[in-house]
């Protein structure tokens, strides 16, 4: 079908009006885990063709984190769905007010390569619990991937309901020259631009899943040997390619030696003596990524890693000494296995600096003290992040998940997916008893009464 049809058809069917009762809605949050659960291996094996991912991170990062979406939204769904009864003032008496929970309608949702599974997913889980219909683009970097997706949703879905496109820019720019009520973009900064910019043709609401430059910072009370072993845990999963994976570290000038010592330490434990031929290691995406990485090799001092095999496009856990953010490796978000270090005297240069760059995505700060935990809280602006830990707060439904400034627009994750695909729209259901005169302009004493009940 020609992408204007599809999404035609996706509308007349959204007219029809079935994609909004419960019952309707449970059964495409069934298929989908039917869906998963039937395909898990191939699923699996695609995620180690595209990316060398291994089974544990393809069931931890992946496979798994929908599970949990799925059962979270089953179980809630009848809760977020009903209309919400709000507050009505002393001027609306007679009246009830009302927050109705509106599926957009038709929308599109735009994945990229780098968990192309979960994160092409897991959004849809928010789009049909909130009753809409989905078009989803993954990745062209991931193929495997992608045609999967394709294969499984045709053999599941209603493509009135839910359908893949697959396709590179040009495909995505003929789906953003169409019509949609929403649009849900995960990717980076520069095309999140330009999905804004054509949704705006429309004033289409966009939800922009965008990435970043997100700090790590180790202050001299930390407890160093977890911050190593979590910092190396969430830099180096899926070879350093994750949205909110520590891109560079900051750490206090007395606690560095020894934790630079422990990271090396940590990155071992982890990936053994010869990291690019572990099977639990995964590799770069492309040839493209790899040259791009490989540049950033040249900056600073070199204490950890640096081996590459381009057969493969593996590179090592890496870590540089000796960078500042002049270095090429400091310009850009990285997206790889590599670690740059910067070192800090006074807490105060860190959050100077954080600020004069754009508000990253995730932020982690490893300290002992409470205050100084507050104060990099309260200072520094960014999507979200950790205390004394890395990565794990996208793992809590409970935590909306989502950028701020230039790391992205709006969030999901647990009710917060429902919400970002659902319009809350306000209602008063007013009586026919009485009508109150007072709002009508020349009553008696009228005026006195309005601004009293204003005040
Ligand atoms: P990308 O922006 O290159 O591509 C994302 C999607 O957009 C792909 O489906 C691609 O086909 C499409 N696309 C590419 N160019 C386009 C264009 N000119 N017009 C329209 N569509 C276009 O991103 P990527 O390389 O796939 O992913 C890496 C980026 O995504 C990183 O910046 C990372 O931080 C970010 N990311 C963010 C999150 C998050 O949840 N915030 C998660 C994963 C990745």
């Amino acid at each position: 079908m020609r992408i204007h049809d599809l999404v035609q058809h996706q509308r007349t069917f959204y007219y029809t009006e079935s994609t909004k009762p419960f019952s309707f809605r449970r059964e495409q949050l069934n298929n989908l885990r039917n869906m998963i659960e039937e395909h898990e291996q191939s699923i699996i094996e695609a995620l180690y063709k595209d990316l060398h991912k291994s089974e544990f991170e393809s069931y931890t990062t992946e496979i798994g984190f929908l599970y949990s979406e799925i059962t979270s939204a089953l179980k809630n769904l009848k809760e977020w769905m009903k209309p919400q009864k709000v507050k009505t003032p002393l001027t609306h008496a007679g009246s009830k007010s009302y927050l109705y929970q509106e599926p957009y309608g038709v929308t599109l949702i735009i994945a990229p390569w780098n968990y192309p599974f979960q994160l092409a997913l897991a959004p849809v889980i928010g789009a049909l619990a909130a009753g809409n219909t989905v078009v989803l683009k993954p990745s062209e970097l991931t193929p495997e991937t992608s045609s999967l997706l394709k294969e499984m949703v045709n053999k599941w879905f209603d493509p009135a309901v839910f359908a893949v496109v697959e396709g590179d820019a040009e495909v995505s720019q003929e789906l953003l020259e169409q019509r949609f009520d929403l649009i849900f973009f995960t990717g980076s900064v520069p095309v999140g631009k330009i999905v804004m910019e054509k949704a705006s043709r429309h004033l289409t609401p966009v939800i922009l899943e965008l990435g970043g430059k997100s700090p790590t910072i180790v202050d001299e009370d930390a407890n160093l040997d977890l911050a190593a072993k979590r910092i190396a845990w969430g830099k180096f999963t899926n070879a350093g390619q994750t949205c909110i994976a520590p891109d560079y570290l900051y750490v206090q000038r007395s606690v560095k030696p020894e934790l630079l010592s422990k990271l090396k330490q940590a990155i071992k434990d982890l990936y053994g003596e010869d990291p690019l031929y572990n099977e639990e290691y995964s590799h770069i995406v492309n040839r493209r990524h790899f040259d791009r990485l490989s540049e950033y090799l040249n900056d600073g001092e070199l204490i950890a890693g640096g081996e590459r095999d381009e057969d493969i496009t593996a590179i090592e856990p890496t870590i540089l000494d000796h960078i500042s953010w002049k270095d090429a490796v400091m310009q850009d978000e990285i997206f790889g296995p590599i670690l740059p270090v910067l070192t800090f005297d006074d807490l105060g240069e860190v959050v100077a600096e954080v600020r004069d760059h754009e508000k990253p995505l995730a932020l982690y700060y490893f300290s002992e003290n409470e205050e100084k935990q507050e104060e990099i809280l309260s200072k520094l602006s960014f999507g979200g992040g950790c205390i004394n830990d890395t990565l794990f707060h996208v793992a809590n439904p409970h935590l909306p998940f989502g950028g701020v400034g230039q790391s992205g627009v709006g969030s999901y994750h647990g009710k917060a997916s429902f919400d970002a695909f659902t319009h809350s729209k306000g209602i008063v259901k007013q009586t026919t008893k009485f009508d109150l005169s007072i709002r009508y302009p020349g009553r008696k004493h009228g005026l006195k009464l309005i601004k009293k009940l204003l005040k």
